[in-house]
């Protein structure tokens, strides 16, 4: 039982070196691509900056547990690092500087004037009350508020952070301040500032790029198959819309397992159902299991779940044509060359999760200037830099004869680069 335990951990941690060192293989690629010297990608490799903090949290009965959490900023030279804070019990600091490595490519990619960075905590949300997550959140803004702030790191949500924490970091840090300071985080509810269209937004860019992959690929998304690994914030909204925009949701998942329905589920009664950690397949009897999900038989697959997901043992089975990444890095590198090499449409992560980041930058921005947009204005805006951000790496894989994880690389990395040379850093 302990040997087990040991095992798996030590898998965890392997799983998540491999993390940063494929994200590093791939950014190297696309720098050498682009003609950049070592020295860039030197600088590029690493976060800036590393932060590790303890947070003594007082708990409902009467102890003090101290948590660790982490926030790593990867490059500010285009503007203020950002990115969300993930509470987790497998955080580590490799992962999060890998995460943070990651925001600054979605940064680049949807063309926003911010770099990566990113948070996490270890520690299981879902085991901890309302109460113990408040001050853990409130514990978390104290130890890092030198380092963050509204024009050096603006926060977010992340897995298992939500609204309400924003809403409570949000609060801890205007404290300190002493004035009101929305713009410190995104992702708070509408009447703390937050935006229309934010807890969607994820999904909604996801929805983007499938809606683009598909008609490269010469289908409508209305009547196609589809199948969405994980039901949290991305996957719930993604299979609500993708079932109003007619496709069928044959297959969905959560961490505990996974319902298939060759005729589409019922996608209206699962979210009804759903708890806030997104479970729902708790409730059927006639499961599958997650790894039988992602070989079903459809035309488009979404794992929108956790990394590591399509590896060199499954890629050869993966039956669907499309692959919309909207978890971050589902896919390993084995497997990428894998899918490349069988001829499949692969949309990374960072172009298809970065619609969350790119309402939160419409967020900060309505935060700075005190005005506030409608929904429709968000959707608009959100849907012409998908497109864009879409159009011009599926061109720059197609002209530079590359997979489109290395074109939306090269097209991340450029502009931190090119900031970066201009500050004389390298
Ligand atoms: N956590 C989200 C991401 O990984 C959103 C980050 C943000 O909104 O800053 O893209």
């Amino acid at each position: 039982m302990v040997a087990d335990k040991a095992a798996d951990s030590s898998k965890e941690v392997n799983e998540k070196m491999d993390i940063l060192t494929s994200t590093r293989t791939v950014v190297k690629e696309a720098l050498d691509k682009l003609g950049y010297p070592n020295e860039v990608y030197e600088l590029l490799k690493d976060s800036l900056r590393m932060i590790r903090v303890r947070i003594p949290v007082r708990m409902d009965d009467g102890s003090v547990k101290v948590f660790t959490g982490f926030r790593a900023q990867h490059n500010d030279a285009v503007g203020p690092t950002k990115g969300g804070v993930r509470f987790h019990p497998d955080v580590t600091e490799t992962e999060v500087n890998a995460l943070a490595i990651w925001m600054s490519l979605k940064a680049g990619i949807v063309d926003l004037p911010y770099g990566g960075g990113k948070g996490g905590i270890i520690c299981d949300p879902r085991e901890m009350s309302f109460r113990e997550l408040e001050n853990l959140s409130r514990g978390y803004v104290r130890a890092i508020s030198q380092f963050v702030g509204p024009t050096k790191d603006i926060p977010a949500p992340d897995v298992f952070t939500n609204s309400q924490i924003m809403a409570w970091m949000m609060d801890e840090y205007s404290r300190m301040d002493e004035f009101n300071n929305p713009g410190f985080i995104t992702g708070k509810p509408i009447v703390l500032g937050g935006s229309h269209g934010r807890e969607s937004a994820t999904a909604k860019g996801v929805t983007i790029c499938i809606e683009e992959a598909a008609k490269k690929r010469g289908f409508e998304l209305e009547g196609a198959k589809i199948v969405v690994q994980g039901f949290g914030n991305a996957g719930s909204f993604l299979s609500k819309f993708l079932h109003e925009a007619g496709a069928k949701v044959v297959g969905i998942s959560d961490a505990y397992g996974a319902l298939y329905d060759p005729e589409g589920l019922d996608i209206d009664y699962l979210l009804d159902r759903r708890d806030s950690f997104g479970t729902v397949t708790t409730l059927f009897k006639n499961t599958i299991t997650n790894k039988e999900l992602l070989e079903l038989d459809c035309d488009i697959l979404v794992p929108a779940a956790v990394q590591n997901q399509i590896t060199e043992e499954n890629a050869h089975n993966i039956k669907a044509d499309i692959i919309v990444e909207a978890a971050n890095g589902p896919t390993t590198m084995e497997a990428t060359k894998i899918l490349t090499e069988r001829g499949k449409l692969l949309v990374p992560d960072v172009l298809a999760s970065s619609g969350g980041v790119t309402v939160s930058y419409f967020e900060w921005v309505q935060n700075n200037q005190g005005y506030y947009w409608p929904e429709e204005e968000i959707e608009e805006k959100l849907y012409k830099v998908m497109k864009k951000s879409f159009d011009t790496i599926y061109n720059t894989a197609q002209t530079r004869r590359v997979n489109m994880r290395l074109a939306a690389y090269m097209v991340g990395v450029r502009k931190m680069a090119e900031a970066s040379r201009y500050r004389g850093w390298v």
